[in-house]
């Protein structure tokens, strides 16, 4: 039987086609901001508890639109991920590090801060991606470790493309972090099939180290998997002194939280001023 849509109805955009023309207007604007360059890198220190200094930070993008304010990264990298644009932002942003790691060695700054680069694992495989990261790599003459991939993805793809990704990169002295481990899709199997120089920490479980004794069973049970396969561990998350102390008496080699630093811009990574540690 057929029922007569109220005119109004017929006028106005469907949520899913309101939805879809938002995400096609956010994807121009990305490309935008691209060619613009008005895409912002921040760099977050993170701190070797050991050494007790920061020697490196994590590469974070920001996106800030005049209307709309920042843009999260976790809902334009799905955007770009869901486009071909993933590839341009991830060149973006590896470019945008090297830059930075050239200047500071042009600064005489020694040894060099490593900094870590945000990548889905779908980036990852990407045809053409990893020969980029190499060539990039090679021609700063960074030296090995300089640069490093962490790897964020809500669900792994097959793991031999990715294993055999890793394994180009990791030859030419670029070692790889599992990020967010203990949360969501990045668990076990990734550390049981893939090579992990570092497993980061999720900040869920440093929020939550001293609500419970469950919770800091957890990180200590964490803690002493990554060492039994060699891996360093980071802690994410890490905002209190109390936090700092017992992850440095669980013997957790490196930090990343608001008590150490938030993401800062590159001139402050340039100066110096970024450095700083807790106090
Ligand atoms: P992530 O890699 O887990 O990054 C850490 C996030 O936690 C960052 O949020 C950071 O600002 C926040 N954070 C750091 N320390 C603390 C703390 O002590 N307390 C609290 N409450 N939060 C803290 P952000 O910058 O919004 O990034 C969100 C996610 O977006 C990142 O999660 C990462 O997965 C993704 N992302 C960022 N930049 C890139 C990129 O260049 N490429 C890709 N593929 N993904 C990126
Ligand atoms: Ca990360
Ligand atoms: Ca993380
Ligand atoms: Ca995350």
């Amino acid at each position: 039987q057929d029922v007569t849509l109220p005119a109004e109805d017929l006028a106005t955009e469907s949520n899913e086609e309101r939805a879809g023309l938002d995400k096609i207007r956010l994807e121009a604007r990305l490309r935008d901001a691209l060619d613009t360059k008005t895409l912002e890198v921040r760099y977050q220190p993170i701190f070797d508890i050991v050494e007790g200094r920061v020697r490196g930070y994590e590469a974070l993008v920001r996106w800030q639109l005049p209307d709309r304010g920042a843009v999260s990264p976790a809902e334009f990298i799905k955007l770009a991920e869901e486009t071909s644009l993933i590839v341009p932002v991830g060149e973006y942003v590896l470019d945008r590090v090297i830059e930075v790691l050239v200047a500071l060695r042009e600064a005489g700054v020694l040894p060099l801060p490593s900094i870590a680069v945000n990548l889905s694992a779908r980036q990852l495989v990407e045809p053409g991606m990893a020969r980029q990261i190499v060539q990039r790599v090679e021609r700063a003459q960074l030296p090995p470790g300089t640069l490093k991939l962490e790897v964020t993805e809500s669900r792994m793809l097959d793991y031999a493309p990715v294993a055999a990704v890793m394994q180009h990169c990791r030859a030419q002295g670029i070692p790889f972090a599992l990020d967010d481990f203990g949360t969501g899709y990045s668990n076990l199997t990734h550390l049981h099939k893939l090579d992990f120089e570092f497993v980061k920490v999720d900040q869920e479980f440093a929020r939550h180290m001293f609500d419970s004794q469950r919770a800091m069973a957890i990180v200590e049970a964490i803690v002493a998997m990554a060492h039994g396969i060699e891996a360093s561990v980071v802690v994410e998350g890490v905002e209190t002194h109390e936090q700092l102390e017992r992850l440095r008496a669980m013997g957790v080699r490196y930090a990343q939280g608001y008590l150490i630093g938030q993401a800062a811009p590159v001139a402050d990574v340039v100066s110096g001023a970024a450095a700083r540690g807790p106090e």
